[in-house]
């Protein structure tokens, strides 16, 4: 999983800002990259006035004093800003653009499309009262050291203002919510309100910002968590007879997977390709299961059922792992053997210049992952990227235990190789040496993901864990569960899936603990299409690495194929693969 505080505010609008890209002398006919360029900086800075609290979260931080009501109005203007831009974007020609510009020009046009097909059609401001949650944005602001507390502490301050007039909006607009995402809006409500109660008050504390000018800002603090309060207990007396199924339906399914994941296949083929794969990997660990009995349990019978033999030997496998107060440690010292063998391999050039900090995961981002990497956004090059570590210190001896079993030393270094080298850190590197804001800011989550995924196995191909069966099976399980999520995603939203279904698939046939396949119930309930990133990113990747080596024959280089991959960021794969794959143009009007 990859932590970046993707505020995708689908629906908002701010102060009618948008600018005819044809006014004011700045004809935009050309068909060259100078004049695209100049359009992506026009096009950015109207983005970031229309979503305040994404461009804060990217380290875009103008706007950091702004939160949009969501009015009907403010959503007419967003729909007008989506149109206006693809009217402009329509003027360009894109095969006269590099094959960066045209990658950009695809994201730009697709997140514009996107935009106008959530607010006319998806319409989740109606159902989805969690989508009204602004809360992570003031954490965001007060958490993160990109400007001085005392500034960081009066934009938020400004931004409070704007608070109770926009949950009364948020009221007028909700109806027949999901009943899921109403508790889930609950629970974040009342459970991040501490952020502007307490945390704000903290901080102040902290400051010299002159008492009488604190005093304002306490005030405002306090309307703004009643305000808070006020939403989250409006959602618990609402009367709501006909709520929505938390079901997205195959139509708006296709159409959200469609934007969101950017693939070459529909939803459908997606999840026709993970039933495959999970055939494949049964049969595969049955293999390694059967391989291995006799040296775990020599003389014992093997049970007749490929599922137990499978969940027997992974069951033994989980008891090697490390002790709850070295888990982060243990982190430490993968990493150094991971970079050692990927030099030693010749897989791909790795840049010593920007350091991987390991920490203990913040306070304020606790809670759901284990581990997670988070980046500077794409307007601070220069910020670490963090390693985060969630820590066990007071957990009950036994939920201690379960989760190290999951994360058992296999999965460890399958962990950090997702994590970190080479997969999401290393790729985050390469990403930033592209100097395209649009790629970062529109980043493909397929892409990312599925770069993580095909990375463990590339490692594991290399021979990293010296072929063992042992890594080998603890891997499959582990890649198992992106294609679980995957089936699960879709059968769920698509296909009817039930929760005792969906139960039954994950604990038996992806051997997952029954606390792991009921959190994922939970997610799958709340959210749609991203389990789906991981897998169809992986399945991509790996089919254009296989062309990619028919192509080349005899000249193919494992190394050169990955490093060209990465060279173009974080883009969804279909355009990557074009890019790599463009014929050199003759000039034929010349000699
Ligand atoms: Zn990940
Ligand atoms: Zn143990």
């Amino acid at each position: 999983m990859i932590k970046k505080i993707l505020l995708l505010s689908l629906y908002v609008a701010a102060f009618s800002a948008c600018k005819k890209d044809s006014q004011g002398g700045e004809q935009i006919t050309a068909k060259d990259d100078a004049a695209f360029s100049l359009y992506e900086e026009h096009f950015l800075d109207d983005l970031w006035k229309q979503n305040p609290d994404w461009a804060t979260t990217v380290g875009y931080h103008k706007y950091d004093s702004l939160l949009v009501i969501p009015s009907d109005k403010n959503r007419d203007q967003a729909i007008h800003f989506t149109k206006t831009q693809m009217d402009s974007l329509s003027r360009f020609d894109l095969s006269g653009l590099s094959e960066p510009n045209k990658i950009d020009y695809h994201l730009i046009q697709n997140q514009m499309e996107s935009m106008q097909w959530s607010m006319e059609q998806l319409k989740a401001y109606q159902w989805d009262p969690s989508s009204y949650n602004v809360i992570g944005t003031f954490a965001y602001i007060l958490n993160e050291h990109y400007a001085p507390l005392t500034k960081r502490l009066r934009n938020f301050y400004q931004k409070m203002a704007f608070i109770p007039a926009y949950y009364k909006e948020a009221e007028k607009q909700i109806k027949n919510p999901v009943a899921e995402l109403t508790s889930l809006a609950i629970d974040q409500h009342l459970g991040g309100v501490s952020v502007i109660e307490t945390d704000f008050a903290d901080s102040l504390k902290k400051t010299n910002i002159p008492a009488a000018e604190q005093k304002l800002m306490l005030e405002r603090a306090k309307v703004s968590a009643e305000a808070i309060k006020a939403f989250a207990a409006y959602l618990k007396a609402l009367k709501n007879d006909k709520p929505r199924s938390f079901r997205l339906g195959k139509g708006l399914y296709e159409a959200k997977f469609k934007f969101e994941i950017q693939a070459e296949a529909s939803a459908q083929q997606n999840y026709n390709s993970a039933v495959e794969r999970k055939k494949y990997l049964h049969r595969e660990m049955t293999k390694l299961s059967k391989q291995l009995w006799p040296k775990y349990f020599a003389g014992k019978p093997m049970p007749k059922d490929s599922f137990q033999l499978i969940a027997q030997m992974i069951d033994t496998l989980s008891a090697k792992h490390v002790a709850p107060g070295e888990f982060q440690s243990a982190i430490e010292k993968q990493l150094p053997k991971l970079t050692a063998f990927i030099t030693s391999k010749d897989l791909l050039t790795l840049d010593p210049s920007r350091p991987l900090v390991v920490r203990k995961e913040p306070g304020y981002m606790a809670g759901v992952a284990g581990a997670s990497v988070s980046s500077p956004g794409p307007y601070d090059k220069e910020g670490n990227t963090y390693f985060n570590v969630g820590s066990l210190v007071g957990w009950a001896p036994e939920r201690a235990e379960s989760y190290l079993r999951e994360y058992n030393q296999y999965i460890l270094q399958i962990l950090c190789i997702h994590e970190a080298i080479p997969g999401h850190y290393t790729q985050l590197v390469y990403a930033n040496k592209s100097p395209s804001i649009i790629k970062s800011a529109l980043a493909n989550g397929a892409m990312i993901e599925g770069w993580a995924v095909y990375a463990e196995q590339m490692m594991l191909d290399a021979g990293f864990g010296n072929n063992e069966p042992e890594m080998r099976l603890m891997w499959y399980k582990w890649n198992l569960r992106s294609v679980c999520n995957t089936i699960l995603d879709y059968s769920v939203h698509a296909n009817g899936m039930t929760k005792e279904q969906a139960i039954k698939l994950l604990t038996k046939e992806a051997f997952q603990q029954q606390a792991e396949a009921e959190g994922k119930w939970k997610r799958v309930s709340v959210s749609s299409v991203q389990l789906t990133s991981y897998y169809t990113g992986y399945k991509e990747i790996t089919a254009l690495r296989d062309e990619w080596k028919k192509k080349k024959a005899n000249a193919y280089k494992l190394k050169e194929f990955n490093e060209k991959f990465l060279s173009y960021g974080s883009a969804p794969v279909k355009y990557i693969k074009e890019a790599m794959f463009v014929v050199p143009k003759i000039d034929t009007k010349g000699n």
